[in-house]
């Protein structure tokens, strides 16, 4: 399970709300990574400790250098992130050129030692069209670099329809079944068996009141949740649908 944040909260409160989900979510099984804003990950990564999972919101696709206000896959790997979310349709959709940028943002994130949650989804206008399915195939094979090969099961993929994003309006478990499915089916294609090992979450207005029928579903091996992470106790009811799952 992974908590975005998005740009919500002041660094003072990050480890009040931390502290809110509780031990059994800090330490448990499902594991949980936390994904704040950069400014929170210093302390962030004190209060969850070397147990606690630490993940970034985005990372450069460089290694260093002159790159003002930008932040590498090595800066975050030393304030102890362990996940970086890669391709996020708030990103994509702010920065035309960030889906361009997605493959070397991987292949850095993988070679400092932190672990992709690639983002993928269509809109709504691909989705009325029927289209989505060739769309997340073209989405696959335009941002997977070569290097996952070696190292797919060190990929998580969150499948995150866009339109179900902060919008209240999710995919219906059976929806997101199908395309987790077919996800799993391209990663196969081209990358081999390893692919069986990839966790695809499903993201886009994961409530506690929706999060026990995604996780009744073979293929959705988590969720990647926004708003309702802000919530500790809708994060928390969340979190025992998924447990109970592992059960
Ligand atoms: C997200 O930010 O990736 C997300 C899924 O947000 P929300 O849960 O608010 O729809």
């Amino acid at each position: 399970m992974a908590a975005n944040w998005k740009m919500n909260t002041l660094p003072g409160g990050a480890g009040a709300l931390v502290e809110e989900y509780g031990d059994e979510m800090l330490c448990g099984n499902p594991e949980l990574v936390v994904c704040p804003p950069f400014t929170h990950l210093a302390a962030l990564g004190l209060t969850l400790g070397a147990a606690g999972c630490l993940g970034a919101q985005n990372c450069s696709e460089h290694l260093s250098g002159a790159f003002t206000s930008e932040i590498s896959a090595a800066m975050l790997r030393d304030l102890g992130c362990r996940y970086v979310i890669l391709g996020h349709s708030e990103c994509r959709l702010r920065n035309p050129m960030e889906s361009l940028r997605i493959p070397e943002k991987i292949a850095q994130a993988l070679a400092h030692g932190l672990t992709p949650i690639y983002c993928c989804g269509e809109d709504l206008p691909i989705r009325q069209s029927g289209a989505e399915l060739d769309f997340i195939a073209r989405q696959l094979a335009d941002d997977l670099p070569p290097e996952l090969k070696l190292n797919s099961h060190k990929l998580v993929i969150a499948y995150e329809p866009v339109w179900a994003i902060g919008t209240g309006k999710h995919a219906s478990p059976e929806m997101a079944q199908q395309m987790h499915v077919f996800i799993r089916s391209r990663l196969k294609d081209m990358m081999g068996i390893e692919a069986e090992r990839t966790r695809i979450l499903y993201g886009g207005s994961v409530q506690a009141d929706n999060a026990a029928g995604f996780a009744s579903q073979t293929d959705i091996d988590g969720v990647l949740v926004g708003g309702a992470s802000l919530k500790p106790a809708d994060f928390r009811a969340i979190f025992g649908a998924f447990a109970a799952k592992g059960q």
